[in-house]
């Protein structure tokens, strides 16, 4: 199964990955875990994007399409992966595209999940707390706004691109975790196929 996760920052696509991870034997390939390891490493990437994170913009889409292209390569995402937080723009959902019909491969689902603007402040604030080390470089007031800007700008109109493809599922990312992971469920069919056998 190869999957996206599209939502806001704070909808709880990290959480919604791990879970969709462990039922399905699939990988989370999180661009944002990527680039912040690779800034801790202190690789050439990772210093080309550490302000840019700090800041709460996105980091060239050269960049992170390059990072994807060797992750999925890898033996451990052939069974299929889950993209959190990639693509973020029209431009990386079209190379995205690209890099699929080369290698043969197509995406099953893109799951929106939805939520209001207004809870995503107080949820990232709570992240920020309960973040072991510490909170995020990017979890603080003046980037949490940058990027919600961003995500209004560059990366919500992949809502209609994908829905376009007719690949769009939208779940409501207002309710508990264990109501959205079952709705994911739900929309990606696979009781249904369980029951087909
Ligand atoms: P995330 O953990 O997904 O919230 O990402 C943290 C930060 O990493 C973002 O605010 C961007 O600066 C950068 N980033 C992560 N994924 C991407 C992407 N697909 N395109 C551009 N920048 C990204």
């Amino acid at each position: 199964m190869r999957l996206i996760l599209l939502g806001p920052p704070g909808a709880g696509k990290g959480t919604q990955a791990q879970r969709l991870v462990e039922r399905h034997e699939i990988v989370q390939l999180s661009t944002g875990d990527m680039l912040r390891a690779a800034v801790a490493a202190g690789t050439e990437i990772g210093l080309k994007a550490k302000a840019i994170m700090d800041a709460g913009e996105l980091v060239p889409d050269d960049i992170v399409v390059g990072i994807i292209r060797d992750r999925i390569e890898k033996a451990d995402a052939r069974k299929g992966f889950i993209l959190d937080g990639f693509p973020r723009t029209v431009g990386q959902a079209e190379a995205l595209d690209r890099m699929l019909k080369e290698k043969g491969l197509k995406l099953d689902a893109v799951i929106e999940i939805r939520v209001d603007e207004g809870i995503l402040l107080s949820r990232i604030e709570k992240r920020a707390g309960e973040t072991p080390g510490g909170p995020r470089a990017d979890d603080n007031a003046e980037a949490l706004k940058k990027r919600l800007e961003v995500y209004k700008q560059q990366t919500a109109p992949l809502v209609d691109y994908f829905r376009s493809k007719g690949l769009l599922k939208t779940v409501d990312g207002m309710k508990g975790i264990e109501e959205v992971s079952r709705s994911i469920e739900d929309a990606l069919g696979v009781g249904n196929a369980a029951a087909k056998g």
